[in-house]
C-alpha cells in the first residue's frame, strides 16, 4: 500500500528494530514506547483496520496471538503478564492506519478502561 508508513517498515524502506519476523507477520519495538516493552505486531497484508478485516483475514489473527504468545515467552514477560491493544478507527484513536497489535509490558499497567 502506498503511503503506508507500516508498509514501508515491512518492504525496508523505514528501518525498525525488529522482534519477530516470518512470511506473515512482522514485529518491531514501538518508537515512542508506552511502557518499559512495547512492540508493535503487524500482518504484512495490509489490513487498514479491525473494521476492514474479512473473513479470509481469521486465521491471519489467530496466527498474530500465537506470535504475541511467542513473543513473551522469548522477552520474557509471559510469567508477569502483559497487555494487548488494538485502537480502531477514530474514536479508538488509531493512528497508523495499518492494523496492528501493541503489546505493553514491563511494569504494572495502571488505569483501566475495562
Ligand atoms: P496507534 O495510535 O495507531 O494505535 O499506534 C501507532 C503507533 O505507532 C504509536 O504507538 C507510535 O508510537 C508508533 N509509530 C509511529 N511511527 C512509527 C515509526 O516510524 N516506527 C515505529 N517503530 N513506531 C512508530
Ligand atoms: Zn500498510
Amino acid at each position: 500500500m502506498e503511503n503506508c508508513l507500516f508498509c514501508k517498515i515491512i518492504k525496508g524502506e523505514i528501518p525498525c528494530k525488529k522482534v519477530y519476523e516470518d512470511d506473515e507477520i512482522l514485529a518491531f519495538y514501538d518508537i515512542n514506547p508506552a511502557a518499559p516493552i512495547h512492540i508493535l505486531v503487524i500482518p504484512k497484508k495490509h489490513i487498514t483496520s479491525l473494521a476492514h478485516l474479512e473473513k479470509e483475514d481469521e486465521i491471519l489473527i489467530g496466527k498474530i496471538y500465537g506470535v504475541i504468545n511467542k513473543i513473551s515467552e522469548e522477552q520474557g514477560f509471559k510469567q508477569d503478564g502483559y497487555r494487548v491493544i488494538v485502537n480502531c478507527g477514530k474514536n479508538g484513536g488509531q493512528q497508523v492506519m495499518h492494523l496492528h497489535f501493541h503489546i505493553l509490558a514491563g511494569k504494572q499497567m495502571g488505569e483501566k478502561v475495562l
